[in-house]
């Protein structure tokens, strides 16, 4: 019986909490639940989330953002830094809402002979020098190989990383040692399509994300040839 945990007051909060967040982040319809899934790997899951849709609405990020500022509050704070268009509109909102008025400050992720790489702007590397407080924000944590590189970044400067926090966590992630602060801490179960208990019940195959990358492609626009 799962109640011992479910008489834990703080236990409770975090549930319900999570909840919470899980709800705002399906309100941005960037998070699908009870469903029954094909993943692009071929897998078959009943929860997904798409990432880009995470920060759409200003005013659910910004709430989302402030919670985070809130539990590192407590740590005097100078640099907010993260890297990914997302993971910058959440650093926004969280440096917004810390008391110790961080600055924010952005790494460019890329990748060389195959390896990813997070590399800062030149203009930046004067705000995290020896002794600077660096809070790491990113939205979605999966393999945390980001974070590492963000880690490596701040000590190779000297710096000095006071929390790591994020929107979502895949409850395998560990972080050497670290913790990561996560609004939504949630692994999914993916099977595969021959021991997919949702296939055994004949529940309909929701193809929508996979087709979506095979047959929609980005919008977009380039300026005119110039004249001969
Ligand atoms: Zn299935």
């Amino acid at each position: 019986m799962s109640a011992v945990g479910r008489k834990d007051p703080a236990g409770m909060d975090a549930e319900v909490r999570e909840k919470i967040h899980l709800e705002i982040l399906k309100r941005t319809g960037a998070y699908h639940a009870n469903d029954h899934i094909l993943l692009p790997s071929g897998q078959h899951t009943t929860e997904y989330i798409e990432k880009t849709l995470v920060t759409t609405e200003p005013s659910f990020i910004e709430g989302l953002g402030a919670v985070i500022a809130k539990h590192f509050a407590q740590w005097p704070t100078d640099v907010v830094l993260s890297t990914g268009p997302g993971a910058l509109i959440l650093s926004h909102c969280v440096a917004r809402a810390h008391p110790s008025r961080p600055v924010v400050v952005y790494g460019a992720k890329g990748t060389s002979s195959g390896r990813r790489r997070v590399t800062l702007p030149v203009e930046f590397q004067r705000l995290i020098r020896p002794g600077t407080k660096v809070l790491l924000v990113e939205d979605l944590v999966s393999s945390g190989t980001t974070l590492t590189l963000l880690i490596n970044l701040v000590e190779r400067l000297g710096g000095h990383v006071v929390g790591v926090g994020c929107l979502w966590r895949r409850t395998s992630v560990e972080l050497a040692g670290r913790s990561v602060f996560s609004l939504v801490s949630r692994d999914f179960p993916t099977y595969p399509a021959e021991s997919c208990p949702l296939c055994k019940k004949g529940v309909p195959l929701n193809q929508e994300f996979v087709r979506r990358r095979q047959t929609r492609r980005p919008s977009s626009v380039e300026e005119p040839k110039p004249a001969d």
